[in-house]
């Protein structure tokens, strides 16, 4: 019974809301609940969310902010880069409906705030291009490439 108590606490009633005109909730929501936003990887953190609920003549109008701390891959270093992050969604529900459900909203916003790219540290030095240490970490004792982008490109090539 429990379980299903808390699979409910992002399903409401329609009439509430249409009665109330406004409801605001800030449902009880655990990383394992939204696990499945980022399949086969262990990467929420932690995650809040805010809903608003507006009766809007024909229509019932969602609001939802999201806010989830993120372990990511540093793109430079490979460590993890943990960060908040925050987004939100608005969705428009007909006014016909009896129950709004804003499972796949909260997912669908977590699964698109991950960013491209993320750093562990502004000034994360990377890994060395020959041994792969983490410069962050130790300096290594590899000589510095001098030769431009262009020569390592044309090493990467087979000469012909
Ligand atoms: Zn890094
Ligand atoms: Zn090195």
């Amino acid at each position: 019974m429990n379980e299903n108590k808390k699979e409910n606490s992002f399903v409401f009633n329609a009439n509430d809301i249409r009665q109330q005109v406004t409801l605001s909730a800030e449902p009880e929501v655990q990383p394992q609940d939204f696990a499945d936003a980022f399949p086969g990887r262990d990467v929420l953190r932690k995650i809040s969310v805010k809903l608003e609920f507006t009766s809007a003549g024909e229509e019932i109008l969602a609001h939802g902010a999201v806010s989830a701390v993120l372990s990511l891959e540093c793109s430079r270093c490979g460590e993890p880069a943990v960060r908040e992050y925050n987004d939100s969604f608005d969705e428009c529900f007909p006014n016909s409906v009896e129950y709004i459900d804003v499972r796949e909203n909260i997912r669908e916003t977590l699964s698109l705030m991950e960013p491209m790219k993320v750093l562990c540290s502004v000034n994360c030095k990377g890994r060395c291009p020959q041994c792969g240490a983490d410069l962050n970490k130790v300096k290594c004792s590899c000589e510095p490439l001098k030769a431009s982008p262009f020569a390592a490109l044309k090493q990467l090539r087979p000469e012909k």
